[in-house]
């Protein structure tokens, strides 16, 4: 399979009426946001939906999207004929963690054919862990320690499995004997999996988004995970023998954090290194949302275990603005509306075509 190139969006993008655009995505992870935010810029907005989930954006009518068209599984959305029902409606998708992990990024970059807010490019390096390394080094971002072999294993680690699955079966080994009973019991054998170090520090997960538009990126807000079991089981330390459970991270929320201002500086550094080294990756780079996941070590290091290349759930946090998009835009200002307003503007400068592929 061909990737699909610029040139096709752009033809789709043509025949687009620009005054009649509709803002859609799968019913999921921060489709509320997005549906939110749109309507606030003016958009139309139409949810890819199952029909067992409609209740729920039904439920919330400031962001309940203005169609909904109903399938019962999400490949559907890679038919010719759905594809034709959404250009009719001159349809520009907003992609999240759900959308990309429901289609998958290989569908999203050679069967996708309709116009995708950002860069189609950029899920390949997302979704891949080896390249997703490579760019977040070359940014020259801090990195936990990785180990090929299970024999290497000198430390305490955490073994990761691909894909955004919240964390789901991730476990925690010291050596190779531990390593290989923990994917006994997850069941995991024979699938890919990162041996990572494990990074002691506090949890910090940065929401930017880099404008092409308005040629800056914007530190829009940042959360922490809240994570099932470590967080139940870090507030009984001293009962850790008795409970006889291991920890588990698998993620059920998002809180809201703000940081020692100190750290802005480190903070927005990484997130212009990050869009940089991304130019020398793949074509255009990083465009709209992104989020970079990090541990802060207690010496005030920075190290970068992942990035998410769209928006992200813990931005869901902030759907009136956080703290900082209320020093950036007088109004609130969430990532759903933000991206809104990146293709707002750029349909009215004509640059429609630089924020989508
Ligand atoms: P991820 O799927 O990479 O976002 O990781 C899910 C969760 O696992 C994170 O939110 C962290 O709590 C934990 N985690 C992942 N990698 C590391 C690491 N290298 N060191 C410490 N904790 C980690």
């Amino acid at each position: 399979m061909t990737e699909i190139s610029k040139e096709e969006i752009d033809e789709i993008l043509e025949r687009y009426d620009k005054k009649r655009i509709t803002i859609a995505t799968i019913c999921s992870h921060t489709a509320l946001q997005i549906f939110f935010g749109a309507k606030q810029e003016g958009f139309k907005t139409l949810g890819i939906c199952r029909p067992e989930m409609k209740r729920v954006y039904e439920s919330f009518p400031l962001a309940k999207p203005d169609k909904f068209l109903l399938v019962d599984d999400y490949d559907e959305i890679l038919s010719s004929s759905i594809h034709a029902k959404l250009i009719e409606d001159n349809v520009i998708i907003v992609p999240h963690g759900s959308f990309v992990e429901y289609i998958g990024s290989k569908n999203i970059c050679n069967n996708l054919l309709l116009p995708i807010f950002g860069n189609r490019l950029v899920f390949e390096w997302e979704s891949d862990r080896k390249k997703e390394r490579n760019w977040l080094l070359s940014a020259g971002l801090r990195m936990p320690l990785e180990f090929k072999n299970p024999s290497d294993i000198d430390r305490l680690v955490i073994v990761k499995f691909h894909g955004a699955k919240g964390g789901k079966n991730y476990f925690l080994a010291k050596n190779e004997e531990e390593f290989h009973q923990g994917m006994e019991k997850v069941g995991a054998n024979g699938k890919e999996y990162t041996i990572q170090e494990y990074v002691v520090g506090a949890n910090l997960y940065f929401h930017y988004f880099n404008s092409v538009i308005e040629n800056r990126i914007e530190l829009l807000g940042m959360d922490k995970r809240y994570e099932s079991n470590i967080e139940g089981i870090v507030r009984i330390p001293h009962l850790i023998n008795k409970i006889k459970k291991d920890p588990s991270f698998v993620v059920v929320g998002n809180t809201p954090v703000i940081v020692r201002e100190s750290l802005l500086q480190k903070i927005l550094k990484i997130g212009e290194d990050v869009v940089k080294s991304s130019r020398d990756m793949f074509p255009k780079g990083l465009i709209g949302p992104f989020c970079i996941e990090t541990v802060c070590t207690e010496d005030l290091e920075f190290v970068v275990f992942e990035i998410s290349a769209r928006i992200v759930a813990g931005t869901n946090l902030y759907m009136f603005g956080s703290p900082y998009s209320q020093l950036l835009y007088k109004e609130p200002m969430s990532t759903g509306r933000r991206i809104s307003r990146e293709i707002k503007t750029a349909i009215e400068r004509g640059l429609l075509s630089s924020v989508v592929y």
